[in-house]
């Protein structure tokens, strides 16, 4: 009798040599971590694709929907695994046929890998095609474009069948790209712009700004529900939160008020890449798109920009509103982001901000503080959360000043610049 696992299908595209077995390895270790909650028996690289099955001998859908959140994963089938028995395995192409859902025409594609089962493909086809015809006879047989396919895999001494298929998100495992720091509101960009970088591979630390002590801490919850949303993809390693209100007003008091915005964000950004290069992060992430808001002009962008030392990635510049919010629907993070709370971007905001920032004043705001000391305080108070769902995330061993931590993960005593 076959048994029912889930054959998980990755882009091979530049997947070659050395790199194609980094790739396979991290995506086995990300699927066990994503399914650990699971009856997991087994995760195991078969010819192309990763097999995963149940204690039970029957995978589940759930278990299919958290395979298809994991970045690398295009596709996800619920194959009925088989013996070389032919009986066997037509009986499982009818099964997997009828629970497709509608469809008029259907095809059977069949494929070997190293095997020497004495059927080719041709005849496993009419095979296995014979009877389906048979068990579903108002259907028609369409070599181009048919409604359904029914793939008849045989690897060795196992045949796969599955007809439906489930879309994954796509994009490379998380560990496979470095690490990032994001910045992280709690608004619907930013989430979405941390989901984007972790689908390519990168490893994903959300650094958020909140108001407090001027503001209650609402948007940290917000910004630890949003981390928590986005655990079944497995992309963010840690978050960081600093409290901000008291130096906004310190710098609220210091600079003319069309500069507040981008003297704020020159002092995150700082902050965010000092708390990269503890992290050993290699890059910057904003959910920034062109010209959405004032802080968002090619002008106020660059007044921005010059404070960082390392790569600003911006994955929404081109994006609309409406795109990033079907986005954040699907990641989960809409309705969370929906709920409109104070954080630090709501503090002490003038009423006529600059859009396009001139250099020279924005340098000039700039001196009119001690923003070394506040940026060396502002890493000092960063407080931090650690998410176990990312398996290539690794904490900075040492640095040389405690942090609080946000919750229940373990204190460590830090050092900069010994990361990893
Ligand atoms: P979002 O929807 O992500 O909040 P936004 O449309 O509100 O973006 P801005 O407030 O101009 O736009 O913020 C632009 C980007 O700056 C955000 O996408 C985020 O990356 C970063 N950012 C803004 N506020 C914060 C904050 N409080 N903490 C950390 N990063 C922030
Ligand atoms: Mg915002």
């Amino acid at each position: 009798m076959s048994s029912r696992v889930c054959l998980v299908h990755y882009h091979e595209i530049g997947l070659k040599g050395k790199n194609r077995s980094t790739f396979e390895n991290q995506l086995v270790t990300n699927l066990h971590r994503a399914l650990r909650d699971f009856d997991l028996a087994e995760i195991k690289r078969v010819s192309g694709h990763i097999l995963v099955s149940a204690t039970s001998g029957r995978v589940s859908e759930e278990m299919a929907a958290a395979i298809s959140q994991v970045p690398g994963v295009a596709r996800v089938s619920m194959a009925y695994l088989c013996g070389l028995d032919g009986d066997e395995y037509c009986a499982a192409a009818v099964q997997a046929l009828g629970e497709f859902g509608p469809f008029n025409s259907f095809k059977v594609h069949a494929r070997r890998s190293a095997t020497n089962y004495e059927l080719h493909t041709l005849d496993i086809n009419r095979l296995v095609g014979g009877v389906l015809c048979e068990a579903f006879p108002d259907k028609k047989v369409e070599m181009h474009n048919p409604d359904a396919t029914v793939f008849v895999h045989v690897v060795q001494g196992s045949v796969y069948v599955y007809a439906a298929s489930q879309v994954g998100v796509g994009g490379l495992p998380v560990g496979t790209a470095g690490k990032v720091v994001t910045l992280l509101s709690s608004g619907f960009d930013s989430p979405v712009a941390t989901w984007m970088v972790g689908r390519r591979g990168a490893i994903c630390v959300p650094v958020h700004f909140s108001g407090r002590p001027q503001t209650s801490d609402t948007s940290e919850w917000l910004c630890r529900d949003i981390c928590d949303a986005l655990t079944p993809s497995g992309v963010v390693g840690r978050l960081y939160v600093v409290p901000f209100g008291e130096r906004q007003r310190e710098i609220s008091l210091a600079v003319p008020q069309s500069l507040r915005i981008i003297t704020y964000r020159r002092v995150m950004f700082a902050v965010a890449e000092r708390i990269a290069k503890i992290e050993g992060a290699k890059a910057l992430v904003t959910g920034e798109s062109l010209g959405q808001v004032a802080s968002q002009t090619l002008d106020n962008i660059a007044a921005v920009d010059e404070i960082a030392t390392i790569p600003v990635l911006r994955p929404l510049i081109g994006s609309d509103k409406q795109e990033i919010m079907r986005r954040a629907m699907q990641i989960g993070t809409h309705d969370l982001s929906a709920q409109a709370v104070d954080d630090c971007c709501t503090l002490f905001m003038p009423r006529r901000p600059e859009t396009h920032a001139r250099l020279e004043a924005v340098h000039e705001a700039w001196d009119s503080f001690d923003h070394d000391a506040m940026i060396e305080e502002l890493v000092d108070t960063a407080e931090y959360l650690d998410y176990d769902q990312c398996p290539s995330y690794r904490a900075p061993k040492r640095w040389r000043r405690h942090h609080r931590e946000l919750g229940p993960a373990q204190r460590t005593d830090l050092v900069e610049g010994d990361s990893n």
